[in-house]
C-alpha cells in the first residue's frame, strides 16, 4: 500500500548554502558567504542572556513573548494586538501564506527574489505567480499590478531585495500601494533594512500605518546575528495579525530566542556599529570590483550580486579556487555576502580573476568568429 501524500512534486526545494568545509587547512580558511550570515560572532551580553536562560529550557517558552513584544512595541510605536512572532521571518511570511491563500488562490512576488517564496506558497496549497524583474534587477510594479487577479491573495514586495540588492523608494512603493486593490495583504520583506542607506527608502511601517493591508515582515537573522536561533516577526494590521496567530506554529520561538532578541535591542548601539562597518565594507568591495570594469547593480543589503546569466556556474568555480563558497542561481546570476575584511579583499580578487577570465572568453569566441 503506498501512503497517501500530497502531491509535491511542484515544491521547489530549499537549498541551503553551501557549508564550509570543517577540514580546510588554516593556510586557506574557507569563507561560507553562501547565506548572508552576519561574520561577528554574537555580543557578550547576548551570550550572557542565553546563559542565563539555559536551565530553565525544560518549561516551554512565553508564546506571547511579552518582554520582546514590549520593547517592539516602543521602538514602532504599535499595540502588543499588531506583534508576531515566527521562528525566524521565513515563519512570518509562510503564516501570511497560509493566512491568506489555499488552493486556487495566487501569490504574486518579483522574481528573481527570496528563495522561499515560491516554495512556501506550494506548501500552502497556493499558486505562485512570478513577476519578472526590470533589467534593472528591480520589482517590475507595473508588470506586479498586471498580475493581479481575482484570486490574488497576498503580494510579497522584497525591500532590499535578496538576491539583487536593489532598493525600493518611498513614492515608487506608495504609487504601487495606492493601486493594489484595499482587500489584498502586501507584505513588506525588510530582513535587510539594517543595511539599506538609500536616503529615499520605503520604509514598511510608515506604509503599514497609511494603509490597512500592510504586514512588515523583519528578523533577527541577519543585522542581528542571531540566524541559528530562529526568530522574526510580523508588524501587522490587527485583522491580520489575529490571523497569522492562528496558523502559528505553537511554541514557535524558543525562549532561548526570546532572550538573545531582547538583548540584542538592548544592545543596539554596539550591533549598529558592525553594521555600519558591513556597510563599509560592502560599499568598499562595490567601489573596488566596479574600478575593475564591472556594473553590478548597487546594494541596500549585506551582499553582492553578480549578474552573469550562463557564466554564473563557472564563475562560482573561480570563487571557490579563492576559497569563497558564494550562493550561485544557474543561468541567472551569484549572490555573494560581505563578511570578514579577509573574505572581502578574496572577493575582490576573485573578481579581478574573473573578470579577466570572461574578457579572454569573449576575445576567443570574436577571434573565432572573424
Ligand atoms: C534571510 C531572509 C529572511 C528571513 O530569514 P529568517 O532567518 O527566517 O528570519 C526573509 N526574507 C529574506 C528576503 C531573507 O533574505
Amino acid at each position: 500500500m503506498t501512503i497517501r501524500l500530497r502531491n509535491l512534486s511542484a515544491t521547489p526545494a530549499y537549498k541551503p548554502g553551501k557549508a564550509a568545509p570543517t577540514d580546510a587547512p588554516d593556510a586557506h580558511t574557507v569563507f561560507k558567504l553562501s547565506s548572508n550570515e552576519n561574520p561577528y560572532p554574537p555580543l557578550p551580553s547576548v551570550v550572557r542572556a542565553l546563559e542565563e536562560q539555559l536551565d530553565s529550557v525544560n518549561r516551554y517558552p512565553e508564546t506571547a513573548a511579552s518582554a520582546l513584544t514590549r520593547l517592539l512595541c516602543e521602538r514602532f510605536d504599535v499595540e502588543p494586538e499588531n506583534v508576531v512572532f515566527g521562528s525566524g521571518s521565513v515563519e512570518i511570511i509562510s503564516q501570511l501564506m497560509r493566512a491568506t491563500a489555499g488552493a486556487g488562490d495566487e501569490i504574486v512576488f518579483a522574481w528573481r527574489s527570496f528563495e522561499a517564496y515560491p516554495m512556501l506558497a506550494v506548501a500552502a496549497g497556493a499558486t505562485p505567480v512570478a513577476v519578472p524583474l526590470t533589467p534593472t534587477h528591480e520589482h517590475d510594479f507595473a508588470a506586479m499590478l498586471a498580475a493581479i487577479t481575482p484570486r490574488t491573495r497576498l503580494i510579497l514586495v522584497c525591500n532590499p531585495n535578496n538576491p539583487t540588492g536593489t532598493t525600493i523608494s518611498a513614492d515608487a512603493l506608495e504609487d504601487f500601494l495606492a493601486k493594489v486593490p484595499a482587500e489584498i495583504v502586501v507584505v513588506v520583506d525588510e530582513a535587510y533594512l539594517q543595511f539599506n542607506r538609500r536616503p529615499d527608502t520605503a520604509i514598511g511601517v510608515d506604509a503599514m500605518r497609511r494603509h490597512d493591508n500592510v504586514v512588515v515582515a523583519h528578523t533577527f537573522s541577519k543585522a542581528y546575528g542571531l540566524a541559528g536561533l530562529r526568530v522574526g516577526y510580523a508588524l501587522a494590521p490587527e485583522t491580520v495579525a489575529t490571523a497569522l496567530r492562528q496558523v502559528a506554529l505553537p511554541f514557535g520561538v524558543t525562549s532561548l530566542a526570546q532572550a538573545a532578541a531582547v538583548a540584542s535591542l538592548h544592545a543596539e548601539t554596539e550591533l549598529d556599529i558592525r553594521v555600519d562597518e558591513l556597510v563599509a565594507e560592502r560599499d568598499r568591495v562595490g567601489a573596488a570590483l566596479a574600478e575593475q570594469g564591472w556594473e553590478l547593480p548597487a546594494s541596500g543589503g549585506n551582499f553582492l550580486w553578480f549578474p552573469l546569466g550562463d557564466d554564473t556556474t563557472t564563475a562560482a568555480d573561480v570563487f571557490e579556487e579563492h576559497g569563497l563558497l558564494v550562493r550561485p542561481f544557474a543561468g541567472d546570476g551569484l549572490r555573494v555576502t560581505i563578511a570578514e575584511r579577509e573574505a572581502n579583499d578574496r572577493i575582490i580578487a576573485a573578481g579581478a580573476a574573473l573578470r579577466s577570465s570572461l574578457l579572454q572568453q569573449t576575445a576567443v569566441a570574436e577571434l573565432e568568429l572573424s
